[in-house]
């Protein structure tokens, strides 16, 4: 056994698979403790230390500059540190964009994406133009970029569907007005292509450390030519930007748990490494899912599964009270499906190891051969 590993036996950590917020890797978490009482030489932890000071001066660059390499970011694209969650970019997002007279169409693809939908509605016009809702959400919708309204103010997709576990592998083509995008709960996980993008927004307790930072990536022109002006400060991306993210405090901590973040998948190779872990993660529990004779049913359509969340119920609902309460029981935490939905749910984020997959997928098969002995 590793040193690493006998210090996770000893501190009794769970295997968390919980979908938000969720766990931090092991190397992260010591590199907090160990600076938990000085920060380099500023005689104080980040969680104390000035927001201009030049200790957090280095560590937003650090944050930016890691998020710039790992996800190849253009340089006509801002990186904005926020708060407020992924739900607040549902309200900032047409409070910045959509303008009187104009109309936004919104992807619905589960929860999340409804939910922007409807706030987007309080601030202005906006339409559903392709949806999986008449599929439970189980699936993606068809969508031929070239058949939107291209006088829309910009179309909202949800790239990963964090409570369904579906996920957009390939995006429409053809697309002609502004891309918004949440990738609240897939980002960092697989490169993204900023040529179809224009602004992009992600809560950062899935992929990116701790809650309290939602990052934004947009397109500077996007904001500078087509944000509605006039809006309170905190609320305005201009403002944000101009301010280089520093309008009012940031969450400096949770840049900071960023920043550390950052350099641990750069220290696993980088974002290729990240995305074929992911695969081999994924394909195991699917795998696990597959091969069980139909006991496991996955949620998700074969074709729209998510790498990050794998959804399944059990073929004999009543089992599935004492699966979960036996695998609380073996120590795997958060696998629950979400309290609107019900059944089982997975979450693989970035910082969940093979290992972990590997000792989840035996317990399923374990269980599995109990009670089908049983049946
Ligand atoms: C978790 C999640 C949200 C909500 O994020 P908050 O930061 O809690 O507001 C929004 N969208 C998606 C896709 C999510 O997974």
């Amino acid at each position: 056994m590793s040193r690493v590993e006998e210090k996770i036996l000893q501190a009794g950590r769970a295997d968390n698979f919980g979908a938000g917020p969720t766990g931090l890797p092991v190397s992260v978490l010591e590199r907090i403790m160990q600076e938990g009482l000085s920060y380099q030489d500023s005689g104080m932890s980040v969680m104390e230390m000035s927001h201009r000071s030049r200790w957090y001066d280095a560590i937003q660059a650090s944050a930016e500059a890691g998020l710039r390499t790992l996800l190849d970011i253009p340089d006509d694209f801002s990186v904005l540190f926020l708060q407020g969650g992924a739900s607040l970019q549902f309200s900032m997002v047409p409070m910045n964009f959509l303008a009187e007279g104009k109309t936004a169409g919104y992807v619905t693809t589960g929860s999340f994406a409804k939910k922007a939908f409807s706030e987007a509605k309080r601030i202005g016009n906006a339409k559903v133009v392709a949806s999986s809702e008449d599929r439970q959400f189980t699936t993606l919708p068809e969508l031929d970029g070239a058949m939107l309204d291209p006088d829309l103010a910009y179309v909202h997709f949800t790239s990963n569907n964090t409570i369904y576990g579906t996920q957009w592998k390939d995006w429409p083509n053809g697309i002609r007005v502004p891309v918004v995008a949440d990738m609240s709960s897939d980002i960092l996980s697989r490169p993204i292509d900023f040529s179809r993008f224009d602004l992009i927004y992600a809560g950062a307790q899935k992929n990116l450390g701790i809650a309290g930072l939602t990052v934004v990536i947009v397109k500077r022109a996007f904001v500078l030519e087509h944000a509605i002006s006039g809006l309170p400060s905190m609320l305005s991306y201009k403002v944000h930007l101009e301010n280089d993210s520093r309008y009012n405090t940031p969450p400096v901590f949770s840049v900071y748990v960023l920043s550390l973040l950052l350099d641990w998948v750069k220290s696993l190779g980088g974002l290729d490494a990240m995305t074929a872990r992911n695969e081999v993660k994924a394909n195991l529990l699917y795998k696990t899912l597959d091969q069980s004779n139909g006991f496991y049913q996955g949620v998700a359509s074969t074709e729209a599964r998510s790498l990050m969340n794998v959804t399944f119920r059990l073929q004999n609902p009543d089992l599935e009270p004492s699966f979960l309460a036996a695998a609380k029981e073996a120590g795997f935490v958060g696998i629950g499906g979400h309290r609107s939905v019900g059944g089982c749910r997975v979450s693989l984020y970035n910082a969940v190891e093979l290992e972990q997959v590997q000792r989840i997928s035996k317990f399923m098969e374990e269980f599995r051969a109990q009670h089908t002995q049983m049946a």
